[in-house]
């Protein structure tokens, strides 16, 4: 079984800005897995939030010695091996199990959200991701992103009012707000969902920082929206924590380090009344074509990273005006541009 891997840098169709920073490229990394001349492939797109960089990914993989592994159906042992490893780098880990399934679906010669029995009829439509501008340049993005029938905007600014304000001055469209921790405050919290209430928001994501869970419970317990989780759980041993300080999960495979532990969160966050929504980095079509298999499982879907950017070097599951469509290609439906 060979293991080949490579930087890739993506570039951003418009500058990025949330809450915590801003770019116009983000680095990502490129697995191959190949065994008995079939390749299966995998992606970590990493981010400084969890402590990871393409670098970081890079040497967590050149760590990872599959000599002894025979087939990748062993993905079970393989993966406990690559999880063992080093703590966190989720992301890196997430690239392996990716491949795997990959490789796994296309041997089987069936796409993922088939082997897993999942039907294609009952998928969430993906929201469109709004990054923080100015009002005008939002204004703008909004004009553009006109297709899309739901809007995550990013929040957590002192601008929040006058975006929100200039976007519902606009459209009626459903809008999601992400304020990536920014809010610093439990009260400030309150006081800006309140008037999000008012502004016909869906749901929250993340409105405090991940270290301030109590603050969380008290917010939840004066609030009326969902208050969905994203920095606050990244793997399966988070969920139980957050029961009561939020109402569903953003899972993202970054985080989770893949398909196998997304799958079992999955099912624990439906066991536990909590919503689930699928999210993603900025990623390639890779990232977003394996958590797409998922989609028939969401209530939410957020699945837009590969179409934030403009060198996408894959092609394979996409938002087509947030529609994302589940094709009978093997594995998780990828191919090469
Ligand atoms: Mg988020």
């Amino acid at each position: 079984m060979k293991l080949r891997f490579y930087k890739y840098d993506l570039k951003l169709k418009h500058t990025f800005t949330i809450a915590r920073n801003t770019r116009t490229t983000s680095s990502t990394v490129i697995v191959e897995l190949e065994h008995e001349n079939i390749t299966g492939y995998g992606e970590a797109a990493p981010s400084s939030r969890y402590g990871e960089t393409s670098e970081t990914v890079c040497k967590f993989l050149a760590d990872v010695n599959l000599d002894s592994v025979k087939t990748p159906f062993e993905i079970k042992e393989i993966l406990t091996y690559v999880d063992n490893l080093a703590y966190g780098n989720n992301a890196a880990k997430a690239a392996i199990d990716i491949a795997l399934h990959d490789w796994i679906g296309k041997s089987e010669k069936i796409p993922l959200w088939k082997k897993w029995s999942l039907t294609a009829n009952k998928i969430q439509v993906s929201s469109f991701t709004i990054g923080l501008d100015t009002p005008d340049v939002i204004e703008a993005k909004i004009r553009e992103a006109e297709m899309f029938p739901i809007l995550k905007v990013k929040l957590g600014t002192k601008d929040d009012r006058e975006i929100i304000t200039r976007i519902r001055s606009i459209t009626n469209k459903t809008i999601r707000v992400d304020a990536n921790e920014g809010w610093k405050s439990k009260e400030e919290a309150l006081e800006n969902i309140l008037w999000l209430e008012s502004q016909n928001v869906e749901l929250i994501e993340q409105p405090l920082p991940s270290s301030q869970l109590n603050d969380m419970i008290w917010l939840r317990q004066r609030v009326h929206i969902p208050l969905i989780a994203d920095e606050s759980v990244s793997r399966l041993s988070d969920i139980q924590k957050i029961v009561g300080a939020f109402d569903g999960i953003n899972i993202k495979l970054m985080k989770s380090s893949g398909l196998l532990e997304a799958r079992k969160m999955i099912y624990l966050a439906k066991e536990n009344k909590l919503k689930v929504m699928l999210g993603c980095m900025i990623e390639t079509s890779i990232g977003i074509s394996a958590a797409s298999q998922l989609l028939p499982l969401a209530d939410y879907a957020d699945l837009d990273g590969n179409i934030l950017i403009s060198n996408d070097p894959f092609s394979g599951a996409t938002s087509n005006n947030g529609l994302i469509e589940l094709t009978e290609k093997y594995g998780i439906g990828v191919h090469k541009r």
